[in-house]
């Protein structure tokens, strides 16, 4: 399915959650206490009429997304039952690696090989400082168990952080101890933290001065179109930057909340309500129609929205 820019729309972010178990200082909305009432979450079989749904429209990619998706029970359930659909070509999860360790066989069990794990530093008081909660030997933890157990790839997100984790070290370190692919991310403002931003693009020309890069291909690599290695390294890197280096001339997204709103850009606060019409029985032509319609209206970049942006934290977005 194209979209009125030739974008081929392929991939749907779905949150299954808007609750965290982590109190991340720029994920939090000026809300950060609402949480969207449990019977206004979309059930697993609401999520998964829904995936028919895309199907039928060509999106065959699908990222489990949150606040934390590991902390709605059964998820591996759910994990499951869409790898069982036909057409499925590509499903992962996102996840802080908290909780991981005691999902990660029942995860591969249902058929999940891919990860991204959150983890904006590689230090203990910094973790805490920017989570709120110690939990960075249980993440390190999780990564290394999960690359045992063979999910490939592994990615790390990183939010690039001013005056927290700008310095990179650390985690060019971890990509040469370890094969997992480092995505830094240039954080983007929704919320009500502000002076925390810093350039991704500025960073990676200061790597570019210190190291021979060999830029690679990852296996599904959206976004992080800049992937590096420097020799010896089991690892690689990336930037996702969002404001220096934006992509939205590729972007193949759309995002489904835990509330069953469809969000055709980040940046926009347009929503299509799709929980309604399913819970009033409509038809499947009546739901295609509605996603297209919501689609026809995706913006082109980011900056068309850009002064709408709402600050309310990807939490309840659905990152
Ligand atoms: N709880 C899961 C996790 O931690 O990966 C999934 C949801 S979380 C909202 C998804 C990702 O969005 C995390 O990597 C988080 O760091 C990132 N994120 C949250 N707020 C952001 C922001 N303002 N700018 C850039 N990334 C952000």
């Amino acid at each position: 399915m194209k979209d009125r820019f030739e974008r081929q729309i392929n991939y749907m972010r779905i949150s299954v959650t808007d609750r965290c178990n982590l109190r991340c200082f720029y994920c939090r909305g000026v809300q950060d206490f609402s949480f969207i009432p449990h019977e206004e979450i979309l059930t697993y079989e609401e999520i998964l009429r829904l995936v028919r749904i895309a199907l039928k429209l060509g999106i065959d990619r699908f990222r489990l997304t949150g606040g934390e998706p590991l902390v709605r029970k059964d998820i591996e359930n759910l994990v499951q039952e869409i790898n069982r659909l036909e057409g499925v070509r590509d499903l992962s999860l996102t996840t802080n690696g908290l909780l991981l360790p005691d999902y990660l066989e029942k995860l591969k069990a249902a058929g999940l090989k891919r990860l991204n794990i959150s983890l904006d530093t590689l230090q203990a008081d910094k973790y805490k400082k920017i989570t709120g909660f110690d939990g960075l030997e249980k993440v390190l933890f999780a990564i290394t168990r999960a690359l045992e157990l063979g999910f490939d790839p592994v990615k790390i997100n990183v939010v690039l952080l001013k005056g927290l984790n700008e310095e990179l070290d650390d985690f060019i370190q971890l990509a040469f101890a370890l094969p997992v692919h480092i995505r830094f991310i240039e954080l983007m403002e929704f919320s009500p933290e502000d002076g925390y931003f810093v350039s991704g693009k500025q960073l990676r020309e200061k790597l570019y001065h210190e190291y021979a890069l060999e830029t690679m291909k990852i296996a599904g690599s959206g976004p992080a179109r800049n992937h590096y290695r420097i020799k010896g390294m089991k690892g690689s890197f990336g930037f996702i930057l969002p404001y220096s280096d934006h992509f939205c001339g590729s972007c193949n997204r759309l995002r489904l909340s835990a509330d069953g709103k469809l969000q055709t850009c980040l940046f926009s606060s347009e929503t299509t309500d799709l929980k309604g019409p399913l819970r009033r029985g409509a038809r499947e032509e009546e739901i295609i129609s509605l996603i297209k319609e919501a689609l026809a209206r995706k913006p082109g970049s980011w900056a068309d929205n850009h002064s709408q942006v709402k600050r309310n934290g990807l939490r309840s977005i659905g990152g």
